[in-house]
């Protein structure tokens, strides 16, 4: 049975190593906070002491962190303890220039390594549905893809080294625009005196329907997998969507790429966790839009 090392077991990486747990892999875990740990022990994860002691040793080690500096920062120190021809699957959504900076790195410990970062949420990674875009050279993704099929349903060669983040930003910029039109729309429609039901009925069968309305739509009693059912409770943080806005931007002005809509978003999400909204889920923006 392969073993496989899991840091950071928060609100994706928690679920997503349960799900390797179900199908018999043998998974030691880190996170450097003391809850994230003790979920993860529930799930049959074994707690190590450190990412070194969790990493030792093993075939496979997944990251799932918040952001490049995260992620460099710990792989760093990490790859020079792992053993040498064993596989780094990064799954965080991340910078495609950390990114490339993360293999680099494993390659001259001499790892295999894929960036995978993922789509589906919370809610895919507990159900293991997530969809992965991979970013490989010279046939890693083959060693990787048993690992991601436990965990997710799509598994997608985006191309070398930072295909897969360059996917993933171009993805996020999307979703972050859509919730802010949708929960615009709403916005209107309520002065306009609709009620969210005949507003969501219409859409969601009409052609602005998207998968921000049918899944996250921004107000409560509508959707059951809809954070603002539960307060805005999350999910997905206005502080991670923030981040893969502004990852957005970076990433066009470094390609010569213009984005007006995408840029406003971002500014809009940057002033939104500016206002102390940073660890609600993303779609209680409409509360920002309204106020
Ligand atoms: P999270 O904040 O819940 O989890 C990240 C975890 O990493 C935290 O528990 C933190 O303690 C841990 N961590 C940070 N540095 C560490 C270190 N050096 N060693 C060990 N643990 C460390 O965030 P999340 O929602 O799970 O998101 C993780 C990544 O997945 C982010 O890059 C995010 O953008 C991406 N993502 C999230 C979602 C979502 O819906 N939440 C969806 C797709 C992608």
């Amino acid at each position: 049975m392969k073993r496989i090392a899991f840091i950071g077991l928060g609100r994706m990486g928690g679920p997503m190593a349960a799900n390797l747990v179900k199908a018999g892999y043998d998974v030691a875990g880190f996170d450097l906070i003391p809850d994230a740990r003790a979920n993860a022990a529930k799930d049959g994860i074994k707690i190590a002491a450190s990412a070194q002691h969790a990493a030792e040793g093993v075939d496979v080690t997944i990251t799932m962190l918040p952001t490049g500096k995260h992620v460099i920062a710990l792989l760093t120190g990490l790859v020079l303890t792992m053993k040498k021809g064993s596989l780094l699957i990064e799954c965080s959504t991340i910078d495609v220039d950390s990114a490339r900076a993360a293999h680099a790195l494993a390659s001259e410990a001499g790892l295999i390594s894929v960036d995978a970062p993922v789509s589906g949420g919370t809610k895919g990674a507990a159900e293991g549905t997530l969809t992965f875009m991979c970013g490989a050279n010279d046939g890693a993704l083959a060693l990787a893809e048993p690992v991601l099929a436990k965990m997710g349903q799509k598994i997608i060669p985006c191309g070398g080294w930072g295909a897969g983040q360059a996917a993933k930003i171009c993805n996020n910029m999307i979703l972050g625009v859509n919730m802010i039109v949708v929960a615009e729309a709403f916005v209107l429609a309520e002065k306009l005196g609709l009620s969210h039901r005949a507003m969501f009925d219409v859409v969601s069968t009409s052609s602005g329907a998207s998968r921000v309305l049918t899944s996250a739509c921004p107000v409560p009693g509508i959707v059951p997998t809809s954070a603002a059912n539960n307060g805005f409770k999350p999910g997905f943080t206005a502080a991670l969507m923030s981040k893969d806005m502004q990852l957005s931007q970076a990433a066009a002005a470094s390609a010569g790429a213009v984005t007006p809509v995408a840029a406003r978003a971002a500014s809009l999400y940057a002033d939104y966790v500016a206002a102390g909204n940073d660890a609600e889920d993303f779609s209680g923006i409409i509360n920002f839009i309204r106020r």
